[in-house]
């Protein structure tokens, strides 16, 4: 069975931050019947609250002083409801519920605690927006994700597990698509043993595209607090100006190297099924947005510039290296044992250097001492972070002629610490002093967009 035309909606945390953006969005949902399932994300900074009592060691009162915090951003939507008495219930025991966590003893230093605690936000947000949506007339109905988002037990970085998701979405949600419409938790997923997971920071727009693919759908919208994805973050430079259309291979590119309005994995199942992705802002829909498609009409040697911040860089250096065989090998043997996974490389004669991405530094945990022990057991090792990434991303830049200068050209002034080129016809890469970034992404923005 397929639902013809099927779109998944998602709304980030702005969009379903209070009442008033929550009737935005019920709005764009009211007036496109073939968006059968919705997708939210927690309201504005619940997320952040929750994340800071699973991973900080606080006092009791500054436990129920953060509690208070959340509860009064969903209070705040309860009290403009039409009938607030049909959820209390619901709600009252999911809040229980947070607080028994929020207090475990034993939550700082258990992985699968923390990822039921950060659920709390998509489920609360979830259970109060489908009821906004059925105040405005929609057949609505709340779903666990947890039903269908099947991902493995790496708590905090699950990694979906895409015939089981399709398998249980085929079965307990395609059926019921023609009555109404769902709406579930974006970021949360559940492993075999039904235990909660999470798909790391931002997932909730992994799981729109998740769920796309699992359902057949022809398209997933992503409904933010800008009008389409721009050709460098608008918060860096007031010149950045929406995109009309991307390509997959670009959005993907712009995505995996920091460009926030889409998790690095997004396009992942979108290029797999052929699905197109929209962005567009649920404050003004009627000002269109962004659609990625697998062809453009245009594929220009620029597009856009993105910028990953917090990188780590590690130096591995030994005079034998030189004709070492197997250096690399157990250089990298030992970062993968440690679940870091490599993001640029160089090499010269006696060293190697590598980028780590950081997210939510979570590279100081992993880059510890037992991992630095191991490699300096054979070569000297060198950490050094206040990095930035900055990438240029675009279309056959390696064989383009005059690209590379035209970008050497905006940011010769500067100390580029590494530059990756030509591994990728997408993209142009340099790692760059943290003070340095916000001018380079506007120096670059200058020379290939204004
Ligand atoms: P949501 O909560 O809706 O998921 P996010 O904050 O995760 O929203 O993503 C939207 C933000 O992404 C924007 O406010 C913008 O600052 C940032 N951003 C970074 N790069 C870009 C880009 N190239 N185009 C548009 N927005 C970008
Ligand atoms: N609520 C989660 C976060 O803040 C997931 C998301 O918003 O996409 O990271
Ligand atoms: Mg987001």
């Amino acid at each position: 069975m397929t639902i013809p035309d099927l779109n998944i909606a998602k709304f980030g945390g702005t969009s379903v931050a209070n009442y008033a953006a929550m009737t935005n969005c019920a709005k764009i949902i009211a007036a496109n019947p073939a968006t059968r399932v919705v997708v939210v994300s927690a309201s504005a900074g619940v997320t952040n609250h929750l994340v800071s009592l699973a991973n900080t060691v606080l006092s009791h009162s500054q436990i129920s002083e953060t509690l208070e915090q959340i509860k009064h951003i969903q209070f705040a939507i309860v009290n403009e409801l039409a009938t607030p008495e049909n959820i209390t219930e619901k709600l009252t025991s999911l809040f229980e519920a947070m607080e028994t966590l929020a207090f475990h003893e034993e939550l700082v230093h258990r992985d699968d605690l923390k990822d039921s605690l950060l659920s709390f936000g998509e489920r609360m947000s979830s259970l109060l927006f489908t009821e906004v949506l059925k105040e405005q007339g929609v057949n609505a109905e709340n779903f666990d994700a947890r039903n269908v988002l099947r991902t493995d037990s790496v708590f905090g970085e699950a990694a979906p597990q895409i015939e089981e998701i399709k398998k249980l979405s085929s079965k307990v949600l395609l059926p019921e698509l023609t009555q109404r419409v769902f709406v579930t938790q974006g970021f949360i997923g559940s492993d075999e043993q039904g235990r909660t997971t999470t798909l790391g920071r931002g997932g909730s727009d992994f799981t729109a595209a998740l769920l796309a693919e699992a359902l057949d759908a022809v398209s997933c919208e992503i409904w933010t607090d800008v009008v389409g994805v721009f050709t460098t973050d608008p918060r860096i430079t007031d010149a950045a100006r929406p995109l009309p259309e991307l390509s997959f291979d670009e959005a993907a590119e712009m995505a995996n190297f920091g460009a926030k309005v889409l998790h690095p994995a997004t396009m992942e199942p979108a290029l797999r099924k052929d699905i197109k992705v929209f962005v567009g802002s649920s404050r003004e829909p009627e000002k269109g947005g962004t659609w990625i498609v697998r062809d453009c009409k245009n594929e220009p040697a620029y597009r856009a510039i993105t910028r990953r911040k917090q990188q780590v860089m590690v130096t591995v250096k030994t005079p034998k290296m030189m004709l070492a065989q197997g250096f690399l090998q157990q250089v990298f043997t030992i970062i993968a044992k440690h679940n870091l996974s490599v993001d640029l490389v160089t090499t010269s004669e006696i060293a190697v250097s590598f980028t780590l991405d950081n997210p939510a530094n979570s590279v100081a945990e992993r880059l510890n001492r037992e991992t630095l022990n191991e490699l300096r057991d054979f070569c000297e090792v060198v950490v050094e972070s206040d990095y930035d990434l900055v990438t240029v991303v675009g279309n056959n830049m390696h064989s383009a002629a005059g690209v590379s200068a035209k970008i050497f050209s905006s940011v010769g002034n500067y100390n580029l610490r590494m530059i990756c080129y030509g591994a990728n016809p997408h993209n142009m890469s340099f790692l760059v002093h943290q003070d340095d970034s916000t001018e380079i992404v506007k120096e670059l923005h200058r020379t290939l967009f204004e």
